[in-house]
């Protein structure tokens, strides 16, 4: 074969697998209509694999597990005869558990070419988009995992929010994700429930994709600008080492309150604070000192606050409960929990958003939903109704630093095209961060 040959048979190769791997990805994720188109590079030199196995050597069925389908069912179709499922159900079963195998998961079955008799080789397992396994059928059969390398790009749109920012963003094409993420950093700063006209967004932010070619998740937020009424909003993620990251404006101060506006993410108020309320277990008339947020059990409930757990105990009216002092002004506690998180105890050191245990209706409740109380010089609050302190701004330290990061990133959003039919832009990790003109 000729070189342009054989690179144009590698390309269509690789333009195929990528159709296949987008077709039976699956994670479950929104996807826009408008894709990006998608930059494929093949190289001639190396055999090109799949999973780590070359591709080359075999011929290869990419289908879905059906419904009611069995590891075994698999292969049995295949040529791979009793014992050796039979060995690879018992040896391997802590690499993988052939009853983990779930339907509508996307396997592969690489099929020896070269023999006269078509027999199964491989089979990959894709437990999930990153995930996989590879079931090895050669003399001695064996089992082993691997991960798919996650490289992470960067994105940014913007747009004018006409209804809603879920909507502007959808347009554009972001994610729920996306959505959530620019919500929480503006929770303090922006009414997102009064949009004005002329409100806008512009933000640029990590996605994540498997192969180059699929999208996997979004990864943080890295800079936004968000317009509302007559003031810009601009927020810059700002990371030293490993514990200190958060969120500033354009002079370094932060965008957020001490607390966070809530211990869940998504909830109902079910009872607000009030002096005076009817207590559907009790059955009579009881002040009621907290805020009820009814959510499905197991829901992860966070701390509101940075702060040292007081106590993760059992009452027989808070059931399950979690309280952490904040400072010498601020206590909260999170009662009916289904069970603490993990390394939650007396003298816990916590940080504002950390999960500290799940909802539940343990106590005194008639449903799941967390009971969230908050103390104010030792008195109880409707936190609703307090000036809350604002979270510490950019440290000092760092400051001449951040004044440096922030610069190109404010540059960068400056020059986000707001017009409706602009297309997204991506920046690629690979080689510095390029532009790709798409
Ligand atoms: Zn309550």
């Amino acid at each position: 074969m000729n070189q342009k040959l054989k690179f144009i048979t590698l390309a269509a190769g690789a333009v195929l697998a990528f159709l296949l791997i987008q077709h039976f990805a699956n994670d479950g994720e929104y996807k826009p209509k408008s894709t990006i188109p998608e930059v494929v590079e093949t190289k001639i030199a190396e055999p090109i694999r799949m999973f780590g196995i070359p591709v080359d050597s075999f011929d290869i069925d990419r289908k879905v597990v059906k419904e009611g389908e069995s590891f075994g069912n698999i292969l049995l179709a295949y040529g791979v005869d009793y014992p050796t499922i039979h060995q690879i159900a018992n040896e391997y079963k802590d690499v993988f558990d052939v009853r983990q195998l779930r339907s509508g998961k996307p396997y592969s079955i690489f099929k020896n070419n070269k023999d006269s008799i078509s027999s199964a080789r491989y089979m990959v397992y894709e437990a999930s988009p990153v995930n996989y396994f590879v079931f090895d059928f050669d003399e001695k059969a064996s089992v082993y995992s691997g991960k798919k390398k996650v490289s992470v790009r960067q994105k940014e749109i913007g747009g004018y929010i006409k209804s809603s920012l879920y909507e502007a963003l959808r347009e554009k094409g972001g994610s729920p994700g996306l959505a959530m993420s620019l919500s929480d950093i503006y929770a303090w700063s922006i009414d997102f429930f009064h949009i004005k006209k002329g409100d806008y967004f512009k933000v640029i932010y990590e996605e994540k994709f498997i192969d180059d070619t699929v999208r996997v998740g979004m990864g943080k937020i890295l800079a936004a600008d968000f317009k509302h009424g007559r003031k810009s909003y601009y927020s810059f993620h700002f990371q030293k080492g490993e514990n200190y990251r958060d969120y500033f404006d354009e002079k370094g101060n932060t965008l957020r309150k001490a607390f966070l506006k809530a211990p869940l993410n998504f909830f109902r108020i079910s009872s607000r604070y009030s002096k005076r309320r009817f207590h559907p277990v009790l059955k009579r008339n009881k002040a009621h000192l907290g805020t009820d947020y009814a959510a499905p059990r197991g829901t992860p409930i966070m701390t509101t606050a940075n702060g040292e757990v007081i106590a993760a105990s059992y009452t027989k009216g808070n059931g399950y409960y979690v309280k952490v002092k904040h400072n010498s002004t601020y206590t909260t506690q999170y009662l009916h929990m289904t069970k603490f998180a993990k390394g939650i105890k007396k003298g816990t050191i916590v940080k504002q958003g950390d999960v500290i245990g799940y909802v539940g209706s343990t106590g005194l409740a008639t449903g799941p939903h967390v009971c969230y109380r908050f103390w104010k010089n030792g008195k109880q609050v409707d936190p609703y109704k307090q000036d809350l302190p604002e979270a510490e701004p950019i440290k000092m330290e760092f400051e001449a630093e951040y004044k440096l990061h922030i610069k190109g990133w404010k540059e960068r959003l400056d020059n986000i095209n707001l017009k409706k039919d602009s297309k997204p832009s991506v920046y690629m990790a690979s080689a510095g961060w390029v532009r790709i003109n798409l």
